[in-house]
């Protein structure tokens, strides 16, 4: 059993170089964080050796008893973190968790009705090229011009003239909160059922910073890596008291999608289940909130709209900012660039609206999760918005840009990132 340097140096060096990429510029997108050492442990550990097709004491393989253990613990620690009364734990990603939740509820054939993706839906959310857009019939709706909310009356009138099985709520690039007791309301009113997928704001939702979508959907799916700040995977949650709907969602996936569960991400996953319950966990959703509300503030500020930038709905209730390029000289593919000059990465996202194609598109989407996990507070959030700010403005050339690179490497120094992991390691 030689280590990872011994057997393979190449990928040993580039996981070096992974980490001293992360430790040493400031991660802001969106849907990224950094998860504690103690997931990594469980998700490196030997669960990765045992297969355990099926569920906890029903299993196709033996020698399940001590992953069924783990396996109990991350399905008691999720419903209890979200108040679900059913979980499944082994979606190997929130396309995953999607797939099986919507193979559980349709048809190939049926209609579903999702956030459009320019304005700021999934891909699994009913794109053409995905398994959602192949397989459904799809209806989209969109945010209003004027304010950039989801248009609920669009929502209803779509409802009523497609007729959608189901009807899906959720976002990966979306400012605001959503009204979920409005989607069930309108579900209800066709006969469709209502899935939230929550993995953006799982997190948020945990610390009681967002509203939960698990008293309203029939169905809510999450990935763990985001706000959530756990292992890569997705999870499907149900608080509906309706045993054949459970039944289904199982059997979707597995054996519908899936063959054996990852047991070494789902004991990660328990650990994170678990953490998001502390205290601790709550604070860093507060200063991930806090970190957003100051760059929007930063960034519509005079000097940011003198120089054409603006923000997606004026401001943001969650993790993200999305930053409107439609008026600036820079796009987003230049923004992104720049930014990543600077030692900032995030990435160019389209805006609603947006004029300009999407392999350039006129939008940064910026997220404050894993930076908040790092330790930021007001004061980092403040430094860095002004960094971002300042780097977004047309004028500013190279050296510019270079002294911003510094001021972006000394915060990311004051914040040492895994201090725990051996030199070895690094
Ligand atoms: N759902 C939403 C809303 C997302 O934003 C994402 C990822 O970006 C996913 C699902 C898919 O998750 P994964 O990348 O784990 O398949």
């Amino acid at each position: 059993n030689r280590s990872l340097a011994e057997v393979d140096p190449e990928i040993h060096a580039a996981v070096g170089a992974e980490l001293r990429r992360q430790e040493t510029t400031l991660e802001m997108i969106a849907s990224e964080n950094f998860a504690p050492l103690a997931v990594m442990q469980a998700q490196g550990s030997v669960l990765t050796n045992k297969y355990a097709e099926g569920y906890p004491g029903r299993r196709y393989y033996g020698g399940c008893e001590h992953v069924d253990v783990v396996e109990r613990l991350a399905i008691d620690r999720v419903k209890d973190l979200f108040g679900a009364t059913f979980a499944n734990v082994q979606p190997h990603s929130g396309a995953q968790a999607n797939a099986a939740a919507m193979a559980a509820l349709l048809q190939p054939g049926d209609t579903i009705l999702g956030l459009d993706l320019a304005h700021g839906g999934h891909l699994t959310h009913g794109m053409r090229l995905n398994f959602s857009g192949l397989l459904y019939d799809v209806a989209a709706y969109h945010v209003r011009e004027d304010d950039h909310r989801v248009d609920m009356a669009e929502v209803e009138r779509l409802a009523h003239e497609r007729r959608p099985k189901v009807i899906v709520a959720g976002w990966s690039a979306y400012p605001r909160h959503l009204d979920f007791a409005e989607f069930r309301r309108i579900a209800d009113e066709v006969g469709a059922y209502l899935m939230v997928d929550m993995a953006h704001f799982a997190g948020l939702v945990a610390a009681g910073l967002h509203p939960s979508p698990v008293p309203h959907a029939h169905v809510v799916t999450t990935t763990t890596h985001k706000t959530l700040g756990g292992p890569r995977g997705g999870v499907i949650l149900s608080a509906e008291d309706d045993p054949a709907l459970r039944k289904k969602l199982n059997s979707a996936v597995f054996p519908g999608q899936q063959g054996g569960p990852l047991e070494h991400v789902i004991a990660a996953k328990a650990v994170a289940f678990k953490l998001a319950a502390t205290e601790a966990f709550r604070d860093r959703q507060e200063r991930t909130l806090l970190g957003a509300q100051l760059l929007a503030d930063r960034l519509v500020a005079q000097d940011s709209r003198a120089a054409g930038i603006g923000v997606v709905s004026g401001g943001t209730d969650v993790h993200l900012v999305l930053v409107d390029l439609r008026h600036s000289e820079l796009d987003g593919k230049q923004a992104e660039d720049r930014l990543h000059a600077a030692g900032i990465t995030v990435n160019r996202n389209a805006v609603p609206f947006d004029p300009r194609p999407p392999m350039v598109s006129s939008g940064i989407r910026i997220g404050t999760p894993a930076l908040a996990t790092r330790g930021f507070g007001a004061d980092e959030f403040a430094e860095v918005a002004d960094v971002i700010a300042t780097a977004l403005r047309p004028d500013t050339g190279d050296p510019a840009i270079t002294a911003l690179r510094e001021r972006v490497a000394a915060l990311a120094a004051r914040f040492p990132l895994y201090p725990a992991l051996e030199e070895g390691a690094r």
